[in-house]
């Protein structure tokens, strides 16, 4: 059976430990052989519909883009996907690839704990044993995420090593699958890691790009000129990206955190920031990689934790390399005003992620024609950012009520 590209240009690869090549080229083979197995992509298809709630709509912002004065903007609303995000598909796919493999453990890791929740739910979904790895820190500043995992039966297993923070949780749990192959497979989260990951996770995510491209078509009468996403890793803005990009006339557009700005250093735009953005390979695979001189993984900042990532999924450097994507930057302050313009407008609470996308549709739209149209992928809903937002927003006021004085 020939398998998939295992690179992106120059990108991508695998960069693993040999006692791991068997393992992902298991994971490959089934991928390869449940993709073109219709009774898998019939379950996976039905469960998508009745547990999922798909296909999500594509929604009209008609107050947004009156308020913004130039293109029209529709959401594609992810945010609607059971648990809330995208994450849900990427999670219940490879779960279906694992009950195919006869395994049953899974062991995933999480940073703002979505991707954990995720997980959780499709194990206690198909029975499978779930243990998720988080750093200590993000389980001090993710308490709510956490407990859901609890409550959906996972075991969460606090990493101290390193900034205790995700990429740590991520070499935890790489270090489980090594240590349990036999029996366990690693849920990635994202379009990273060593291939097959980036192509797997792009193709379950797949589904965001075709059906808003149908629902384009049929509501609108056309495809739109810019799709934007956020990229963390780059899951949802792949999903969505895969549906246009053999239109060349639609231009892709990605969102990084900025964070306090570039010029800060304290921020996670791998493509945004020349001075530390640069080639390297990090957790199995070549891509962009925040870095300081000596090659060593840099701390990175973002006010939404699904963005605080040094490095980015491979797919995206080879489109941003070859300038089929193009890749710009929101901070956080921006992010927090497009939160708030959305809640106002449209009435729905957007994830701090997704408001770095809303951020960019805010300075494009106006420089639009009003018959030109704007697609932007709303990958999750804002609830569990409500602690963050009410701290920030809190003291906004407070210090609008300062000067006032
Ligand atoms: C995790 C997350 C992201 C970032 O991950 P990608 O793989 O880049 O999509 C974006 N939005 C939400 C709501 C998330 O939970």
């Amino acid at each position: 059976m020939t398998l998939l590209p295992t690179k992106f240009g120059i990108y991508g690869g695998q960069f693993v430990p040999e006692t791991l090549m068997p393992a992902l080229i298991e994971l490959e083979r089934e991928f390869v052989s449940a993709h073109n197995d219709p009774a898998f992509n019939a379950e996976f298809d039905k469960l998508m519909a009745s547990f999922v709630g798909r296909p999500t709509p594509l929604t009209y912002a008609k107050r947004l883009s009156e308020k913004l004065g130039g293109a029209q903007i529709y959401l594609k609303r992810e945010d609607l996907a059971h648990t809330g995000a995208h994450k849900i598909n990427n999670a219940l796919g490879q779960a279906l690839l694992v009950k195919r493999m006869g395994k049953r453990r899974i062991v995933a890791e999480t940073g703002a704990g979505q991707h954990g929740v995720a997980s959780a739910t499709v194990a206690a979904l198909l029975g499978l044993e779930c243990v998720v790895y988080m750093g200590v820190v993000d389980i001090a500043r993710q308490e709510p995420n956490v407990f859901r995992m609890k409550l959906l039966g996972a075991e969460v297993r606090p990493v101290t090593s390193g900034t205790q923070t995700l990429k740590d949780a991520i070499n935890e749990a790489i270090r489980d699958w090594v240590t349990n192959v036999g029996d366990t497979h690693y849920l990635l989260g994202s379009a990273l890691g060593p291939h097959p990951y980036p192509t797997i996770v792009r193709e379950f995510q797949s589904m965001i790009g075709r059906e808003a491209r149908e629902q384009m078509l049929r509501d609108v009468g056309r495809l739109p000129d810019t799709v934007i996403a956020c990229v963390g890793g780059g899951s949802n803005a792949i999903g969505v990206f895969s549906g246009f990009v053999n239109d060349e006339g639609v231009e892709l557009i990605g969102v990084e955190a900025g964070g306090s700005g570039i010029a800060s250093g304290k921020h996670a735009a791998r493509f945004g920031d020349p001075s530390k953005g640069r080639v390297g390979v990090i957790h199995g695979t070549r891509t962009y990689v925040l870095q300081d001189e000596d090659g060593q993984i840099a701390e990175t900042h973002s006010i939404s934790a699904g963005l605080d990532y040094a490095a980015v999924g491979p797919e995206h450097a080879m489109l941003c390399d070859n300038e089929r994507a193009f890749y710009t930057s929101a901070t956080d302050a921006e992010a927090l005003n497009a939160f708030q313009v959305l809640c106002h407008t449209e009435g729905i609470i957007p994830a701090l992620e997704s408001s770095h996308a809303v951020a960019e549709v805010i300075k494009r739209a106006p420089t639009m024609r009003k018959d030109q149209v704007i697609l932007v992928n709303l990958s999750g809903r804002g609830d569990k950012d409500l602690n963050t937002v009410i701290k920030e927003i809190g003291e906004l006021e407070t210090r609008d009520l300062e000067t006032r004085d």
